[in-house]
């Protein structure tokens, strides 16, 4: 047996926020924008949004402060903001950070006597303002889920999940995405990445919309990644890897993320290390525990890749295995316990100990 479900209306193709606007956006409204310090006005979508509302009379507020790796203090001031303001509806631009912030402000602005935490019990709301998110990297699939993750007030990465902050409409236009560096470009692709692996070692064929949108999305990020980083104001380069991303992100809508993900947060939000780069460095070892007790699930899940050594050489060329971190015997021992704790860990196939996740921290430990 297996569902598809997903609310989300997508807008595609070279700008295409404009050509929308009709459709998009009611005249004498209200905005609630969201966006990070500074890519939403680089890559020219903020300005387009502007010019959109001007003509049609929207009046808009905008919080710009979103970090990598938003906080709970975060979404408590914009929240704060939002809810003076009355806007009727959201409107995110950036990457999974802006994008996942702006679902907890859009649920915490409806529902006014609800606080941070709250957003972890989903039975405590059902209604979210409208949310129009704008992705400006291609990674994270947030504009497709239902999921948000904000770090807390220990600085643990959590992630809430309910299907009224599915966004109401994705605007993805790849234009949008050329002003990442190669850093950045590199990051979030191997988000997707993981995402489309991980998505499909849980579903394991049997839902086949899940299993032929990873197909294709592992497939155009192996194939693209490489050459869009020798070339990356190529928009024919970046149209792919959008797309595989959004394709990737509808993965994980269906079947979430497994122990990769859990053992790479504490990377980002300790060490700053970029999301999809701390998936990466975790995600060979994963598949090859996974592979001990059913090497044909991993087999299947890495599709179009032809074996473990083959994506290992992918990862290699990007220079995962070259990176060290300093961690303390403290940390250490907290990542580990935290990793084991995970719910992904129970989800993901295999037997995973706390000893697996130790030895995968040691692994990167800088000596
Ligand atoms: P991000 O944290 O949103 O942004 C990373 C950096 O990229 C920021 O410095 C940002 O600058 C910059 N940037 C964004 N778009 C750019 C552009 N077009 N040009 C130049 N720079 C740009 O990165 P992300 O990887 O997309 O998101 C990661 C977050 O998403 C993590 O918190 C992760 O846990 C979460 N996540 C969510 C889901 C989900 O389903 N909800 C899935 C996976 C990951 P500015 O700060 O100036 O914007
Ligand atoms: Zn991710």
């Amino acid at each position: 047996m297996w569902r598809y479900f997903l609310p989300t209306k997508m807008l595609s193709g070279e700008g295409v926020l404009k050509k929308e606007k009709d459709n998009l956006f009611k005249s004498n409204s209200a905005a609630f924008i969201v966006t990070g310090r500074n890519s939403a006005r680089a890559c020219g979508a903020l300005d387009d949004l502007y010019s959109i509302f001007k003509e049609k009379g929207i009046d808009s507020v905008l919080f710009d402060s979103v970090e990598e790796n938003p906080s709970f203090d975060t979404i408590r001031k914009a929240t704060k903001l939002a809810r003076s303001e009355n806007c009727d509806f959201v409107v995110a631009i950036g990457g999974g950070s802006p994008m996942d912030a702006a679902k907890a402000i859009a649920v915490l602005a409806k529902n006014s006597s609800l606080g941070v935490e709250d957003l972890y019990d989903s039975s405590k709301y059902n209604a979210a303002l409208p949310l129009i998110a704008i992705p400006t990297t291609s990674g994270t699939g947030s504009e497709v889920t239902q999921y948000s993750v904000l770090t807390d007030d220990e600085g643990n990465k959590r992630g809430f999940g309910s299907t009224v902050i599915f966004p109401k409409v994705a605007v993805l236009d790849p234009v949008y995405t050329v002003t990442m560096n190669e850093h950045v470009t590199v990051a979030t692709a191997l988000d997707a990445l993981s995402h489309s692996v991980e998505g499909e070692i849980l579903n394991d064929g049997v839902n086949l919309f899940v299993k032929t949108l990873s197909k294709e999305a592992t497939s155009i990020i192996r194939k693209t990644l490489p050459k869009a980083v020798l070339d990356l104001n190529n928009v024919e380069y970046r149209k792919s890897l959008h797309y595989a991303a959004t394709l990737a992100g509808i993965v994980i809508a269906h079947t979430g993320t497994t122990v990769v993900h859990a053992s790479g947060y504490p990377l980002s939000s300790s060490k700053r290390i970029k999301h999809g780069i701390a998936n990466s460095m975790f995600m060979v070892d994963v598949l090859e525990k996974i592979g001990e007790e059913n090497l044909e699930k991993v087999i299947n899940g890495i599709e179009p890749f032809a074996s473990l050594e083959e994506l290992r050489e992918f990862y290699d060329r990007f220079g995962i295995y070259d990176i060290k971190v300093e961690m303390t015997d403290d940390e250490l021992e907290s990542w580990t316990k935290k990793s084991f704790a995970a719910k992904h860990n129970k989800r993901t196939p295999g037997s995973f100990s706390e000893s697996f996740y130790r030895t995968l921290y040691e692994k990167v430990r800088e000596y």
